[in-house]
């Protein structure tokens, strides 16, 4: 009698041993809490990260997301994320405050639990004088909508895998077979993209924000005139008037903008010039042809071929 206790006493210890074993494992398992500022940061995340996080971005991706006011629940988010990545720079200017108000020492700018994405990047547009936001201008260290580039997708994606396999070091072969199919089909679309637009003629596009010098330098056209007159200020009825004359000397057809500010200004443009208004997705999720960065970039491409096509 006496035995078969100590059996049982055996037979239950194993099982609370199994079980509690089986929780820490559990535990460790859970996946890493991964806050993004776009929906563009947040869909590469998931393509590389895969089951092994769990990722909520901040700014919807149908708004300007210079000038997102980021709710309470994103504060409640950034407190208890493990990984925080942004676009650096001055493209979230309320990236700071965010960060002061959620208080988590751990991503804090060059902390371990931080990504700063312009960091790999080749910056286009970095000023060779002192500039200040007084000017009207908000781009004062470069211009930081580098993600439009595809190839600067790879740098991205890259960036990403390095840093999830720097905080979850177990899964990193993961992280890194992810990364190489997703390059893969990145890299299957990059000649046909480069070469679609080799032909365009007039090179000159007009755009509304100053967003895309990284998607005209990969397709090798020109965007130097803007409805806005600086990056930020509205546009007025004298820039559109200015606009009218360069769409007219260069032959320009394609007006670019984005689906989050107001179309009247570029639909004038067009209805005097006979230009095209082209809507691009500056970031994952903008339109439904854009619901991921590949078909995002597609998108963009195929929009402007259409509208430049000889
Ligand atoms: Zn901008």
């Amino acid at each position: 009698m006496k035995r078969s206790l100590r059996h049982d006493f055996f037979r239950l210890l194993a099982a609370a041993c199994v079980v509690l074993i089986g929780a820490l494992d559990g535990f460790a398992e859970q996946p890493i809490r991964v806050v993004t500022t776009l929906s563009t940061f947040a869909d590469l995340a998931k393509a590389i990260g895969g089951d092994r996080v769990d990722v909520a971005s901040i700014a919807p991706a149908k708004f300007n997301a210079h000038f997102i006011e980021p709710k309470p629940s994103d504060v409640l988010r950034v407190k208890r994320a493990q990984l925080f990545i942004n676009a650096g720079l001055d493209l979230e200017l309320w990236r700071g405050p965010l960060l002061d108000a959620a208080g988590n020492v751990s991503i804090q700018p060059n902390q371990p639990g931080e990504l700063d994405l312009s960091r790999g990047i080749q910056l286009l547009e970095v000023p060779d004088h002192p500039v200040s936001r007084a000017e009207g201008d908000m781009h004062l260290y470069g211009n930081p909508h580098y993600w439009t580039d595809p190839e600067n997708g790879r740098v991205m994606a890259q960036a990403i895998a390095d840093k999830l396999a720097e905080i979850d070091p177990a899964h990193r072969e993961e992280y890194k077979q992810r990364l190489q199919e997703w390059t893969a089909r990145l890299d299957a679309k990059l000649p046909e993209w480069k070469s679609r637009l080799s032909a365009a003629s007039p090179k000159e596009v007009v755009g509304y924000h100053n967003e895309w010098p990284y998607l005209m330098h990969f397709l090798g056209l020109r965007m130097e005139a803007f409805l806005e007159p600086k990056p930020g200020i509205p546009p007025t009825p004298k820039q559109i008037e200015r606009l009218e004359t360069y769409v007219r000397e260069k032959s320009v057809k394609a007006i670019v903008q984005p689906t989050y500010v107001p179309r009247q200004a570029a639909d004038s443009l067009a209805k005097r010039t006979g230009a095209t208004v082209v809507v691009l997705c500056q970031n994952v999720g903008e339109l439904p042809t854009c619901g991921d960065y590949i078909g995002m970039v597609e998108h963009n491409v195929a929009s402007l071929a259409a509208a430049m096509a000889p």
